[in-house]
């Protein structure tokens, strides 16, 4: 989903936690204990789910098959994956939630970074033994018993790359092309902050693999239904840039998309073209979903912390790219966040002048 969508800095500023040795063991211990007694393993992701969460997931439950395991990869209803991932191998390991084993041995939970964040599957991290946590968020809550937690890494398909490859399952086509849409997903095409060099060399494993690059990136990014084009016109047409702030931001509401006959998800991508604006440093996009909420995307250039403000109003995400639920209209929404940034700022210039007070500002 579009939170979990671009990389962020997080890569850059303060030193990022990698994945201690015994957390690799410990989660290759599990899930290969599961293949052994034949145990179905629970793979999950979060709600609404991105390349990244849903290719993370499936990658790990084609290669847990190919190892002679149970996996059953599920997600919060409606279980219906965007038109844009239908592409996406393994989906046969899909499995709706109320047939899910309900005290499973293990489950593992990708690109989640809170337990609410898995939506109707939440009981899972309660429920499984082992909880292995898969995650790159730099807000993870680190919930599993076994947590595989990088906020480094560019994508959550670049760790399960590395759990896969310590599991001894060779990649397929398949996995690959599962694992590369996560990793072109969260990179944005290899254009965000958080691209790494290990981003591009495992990108060249990927296509040494057999992925189909070009085929993948039409689908995610340079396909739409035409009546797209004229919802864009008008979601650009009344996009508003104010405020000391410099917000871009507009909106898509029910009616806009019913007369595009699209659905909510179809029109993430407009945030893409919003947070263009050369005048503005924070883009926000309000879509309103089917029970008349808003979904609000936001992206920061870099001097603004969208993720903490969209985490103080219940969402989540990265530095640079996050989101929230809002029950409001987006003039009022817009509204709140406009607060939480103004707010994030005074708290930094109060912790700024505190440590020059103190002399340590330089
Ligand atoms: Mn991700």
């Amino acid at each position: 989903m579009d939170w979990e969508g671009p990389g962020s800095a997080d890569a850059l500023s303060g030193a990022p936690a990698r994945v201690p040795e015994t957390q690799w063991e410990a989660a290759v211990g599990v899930l290969l204990a599961a293949v052994e007694t034949a145990e179905p393993v629970v793979l999950a992701c979060h709600v609404s789910p991105d390349g990244d969460a849903l290719g993370a997931a499936l990658a790990c439950g084609l290669a847990l098959r190919a190892a002679g395991g149970q996996p059953l990869v599920s997600f919060s209803p409606p279980m219906r994956l965007p038109a844009a991932l239908s592409f996406l191998a393994g989906q046969d390991l899909l499995m709706a939630e109320d047939a899910l084993p309900r005290r499973p041995t293990v489950a593992a939970v990708f690109d989640t970074g809170s337990v609410d964040r898995l939506g109707a599957l939440a009981w899972l991290a309660e429920a499984a033994r082992d909880v292995l946590v898969v995650d790159h968020h730099a807000t993870s809550t680190r919930f599993g018993t076994i947590n595989l937690v990088d906020p480094a890494a560019a994508s959550t398909t670049m760790l399960t790359a590395e759990l896969i490859d310590r599991l001894g399952v060779p990649w397929t086509a398949d996995i690959a092309t599962d694992l590369y849409t996560g990793l072109v997903t969260d990179t944005g095409s290899f254009k965000y902050q958080a691209t790494s060099p290990a981003a591009h060399v495992l990108a060249a494993r990927l296509l040494a693999a057999g992925v189909q690059h070009a085929h993948i990136a039409r689908r995610l990014w340079d396909t739409h239904a035409f009546g797209y084009l004229h919802l864009l016109g008008d979601a650009l047409s009344r996009a508003r840039l104010e405020g000391p702030d410099a917000l871009v931001w507009t909106w898509v509401d029910r009616s806009d998309l019913d007369r595009a006959g699209l659905d909510v998800e179809e029109v993430e991508p407009i945030i893409d073209v919003v947070r263009t604006a050369e005048e503005a440093e924070v883009a926000v996009v309000c879509k309103q979903d089917a029970d008349g909420s808003w979904r609000v995307s936001t992206r920061s250039k870099g001097r603004v912390d969208v993720g903490s403000a969209c985490q103080r109003l219940g969402g989540g995400g990265h530095r640079l790219a996050a989101g929230f639920t809002s029950w409001t209209g987006p003039e009022e929404t817009v509204g709140r966040l406009r607060a939480e940034l103004a707010a994030l700022a005074t708290e930094a210039g109060m912790s700024e002048a505190g440590m020059s007070e103190a002399g340590m500002s330089e």
